[in-house]
């Protein structure tokens, strides 16, 4: 509810018609667009607002129930940033991340905030073992 206030949500579902994904209810308030095709961004799985776009089908999305959790927290990060003003953070905890990464050899999504909170694990990422969370 507050992701369709703070815009996030109706961009989602915008954007899922511009792609031309079918929509799907998914668990917990969200949409997914399901068979996501453009090539960007590069990602299995990646969430705009309550609306999870997956390149593969809603029902092996809700399957993986870790995966599902991960993009349901970015939808919750969505809703603590009030909408759009995310996206622009994340990118800037990618880019961070990504600095880091060259230091200690890691990926930069590892590294960026975001992906953290949503949990690494969850979201296919392989955090280092050497590193604390
Ligand atoms: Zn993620």
């Amino acid at each position: 509810m507050l992701n369709t206030l703070n815009l996030s949500t109706p961009l989602g579902l915008a954007l899922a018609l511009a792609a031309r994904t079918p929509l799907r209810r998914g668990p917990g308030g969200l949409f997914i667009a399901e068979r996501y095709r453009p090539g960007l961004p590069v990602a299995g799985a990646f969430t705009v607002g309550n609306v999870v776009f997956t390149r593969g089908s809603a029902t092996d999305l809700v399957g993986r129930r870790g995966l599902c959790a991960h993009e349901a927290r970015h939808a919750t990060q969505y809703t603590v940033c009030l909408g759009l003003p995310f996206l622009p953070l994340y990118f800037a905890g990618q880019l961070a991340g990504a600095v880091v990464a060259l230091v200690c050899r890691g990926d930069a999504a590892s590294f960026n905030p975001f992906e953290r909170l949503a949990g690494l694990e969850d979201g296919g990422y392989r955090p280092r073992k050497d590193l604390r969370p």
